[in-house]
């Protein structure tokens, strides 16, 4: 979706695009998320005292987080650079750099979405994030305050108001907070596919292959290399996702990126009906109303990008959804596992190289990607295109790394 996005942009732009995608039908993470547009979600994930509750996370079996010991080495640079940013002066600087994208996503997606015929199938429905009491609310202050602090709307729902706004939720929540800003897509695969349709008959060029090396030359980058050709291009934005890394390192830019893997169930015939998208907050899963069913779905698995996938978690996610949402029917499901391409403070690698001219990159959005793609393909294209605008990248420079 970030690589379609910037297509998009620079498009849009007069630029002369061409995507080189090993999977262009686009079935990696873009298509099997959660499809909402998280607007108000300006709070990093790394926060002052989250370290405590991460013992208990991990050795809960229906916990939000694993981290499978084999991968524990490789992660560790990154872990410790995560927990590095739960400082306070790190969670304000990034909670305004997360902002800074979210603040205009309704204006970066709506003429994209307008265009190319997929406006009527993103809703306003909102958010509900469900609690089981008020205290476990209160609880957690400083996720509210951050967003209080820039201008997020949130309505706190007591018992009686949390079930009219959404019946199908069982006896053992009893709290709510209603978020309105945030948008739901109806299929996020349909919303790629359409995308990339769209851009096709636009003239944009698709070129299915594996992009195994940049190409430089002259101390610049000249395009991309795959088994059967060599792509040259003025510039070339890397936005592979949680497969970015190997791609930058080659251009002597290291950065932290982590696949942060998350399950989810999709289910056709669910047997209630979901007004909102629901987030259960102690126990960190979604339930997600798309026009293909419910996607139930959550969980943070550092295990790298080729271990295989662990299906009984998307089982354990069901698990809970199930005694949270009393009448779901959980039979007949599809799974899926997909990689969220994690950086440890919480934002995208996003602008241009510091070392390679002819060489950008757009990739890092973690939890965030399909809410922030069409800014980010804009930021991008504003960035190299016209200056004039002042559009700032500093905060997501990849030299952040160095
Ligand atoms: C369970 C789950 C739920 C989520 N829910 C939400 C949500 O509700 N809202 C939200 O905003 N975000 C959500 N996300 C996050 C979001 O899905 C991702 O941030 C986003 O999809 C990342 O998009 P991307 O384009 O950067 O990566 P991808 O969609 O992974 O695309 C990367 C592309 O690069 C290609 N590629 C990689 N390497 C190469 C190579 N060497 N050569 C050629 N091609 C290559 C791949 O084939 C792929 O098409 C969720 C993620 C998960 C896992």
């Amino acid at each position: 979706m970030v690589g379609l996005c910037c297509a998009y942009a620079l498009h849009a732009r007069g630029v002369k695009v061409t995507l080189v995608d090993r999977d262009p039908a686009g079935d990696k993470t873009s298509y099997g998320n959660a499809g909402a547009l998280a607007i108000s979600e300006c709070v990093p994930h790394s926060l002052p005292g989250q370290i405590w509750s991460i013992p208990k996370w991990l050795l809960d079996p229906m916990g939000p987080l694993s981290i499978r010991p084999a991968h524990i080495p490789a992660l560790l640079p990154w872990l410790l650079s995560y927990l590095g940013h739960s400082r306070k002066a790190n969670v304000a600087h990034i909670a305004q750099a997360l902002q800074q994208i979210n603040g205009r996503v309704n204006a970066d997606y709506d003429p994209m979405l307008r265009a190319i015929g997929y406006a009527d199938k993103v809703r306003d429905k909102g958010c509900i994030r469900v609690y089981d009491h008020y205290k476990s609310f209160k609880a957690n202050p400083i996720e509210w305050r951050i967003r209080k602090q820039h201008g997020q709307q949130y309505q706190l729902l007591g018992e009686d108001e949390l079930r009219r706004m959404e019946p199908a939720i069982g006896k053992a929540k009893r709290f709510g907070v209603f978020q309105p800003q945030w948008r739901i897509i109806d299929d996020p695969k349909a919303l790629v596919g359409c995308l990339r349709e769209w851009l096709m008959a636009q003239g944009v060029a698709v070129v299915a292959a594996n992009v195994d090396a940049l190409v430089m030359q002259d101390k610049q980058v000249i395009g991309v290399k795959t088994p059967q050709s060599e792509q040259l291009a003025d510039l070339t934005v890397v936005a592979a996702g949680a497969w970015s890394k190997q791609l930058a390192q080659q251009a002597g830019e290291p950065c932290l990126l982590e696949s942060e893997r998350g399950y989810n169930t999709t289910l056709p015939y669910p047997n209630i009906e979901l007004n909102h998208e629901l987030l259960f907050a102690e126990q960190m899963f979604v339930a997600a109303p798309l026009s293909i069913g419910i996607r139930v779905g959550g969980a943070s698995e550092f295990a790298g990008l080729n271990a295989k996938p662990n299906y009984q978690r998307s089982d354990n996610l069901l698990r809970l959804a199930q005694r949270y949402l009393p009448d779901l029917d959980t039979q007949n499901g599809t799974q899926w596992m997909g990689h969220r391409p994690s950086t440890p403070d919480s934002l995208p690698v996003l602008g241009p190289s510091k070392k390679w001219p002819g060489l950008a990159y757009a990739f890092g959005h973690s939890h965030l990607g399909m809410t922030q793609a069409a800014s980010s393909g804009q930021m991008l294209a504003e960035a190299l295109l016209a200056p004039e605008i002042g559009t700032d990248l500093s905060a997501y420079c990849i030299s952040r790394f160095s």
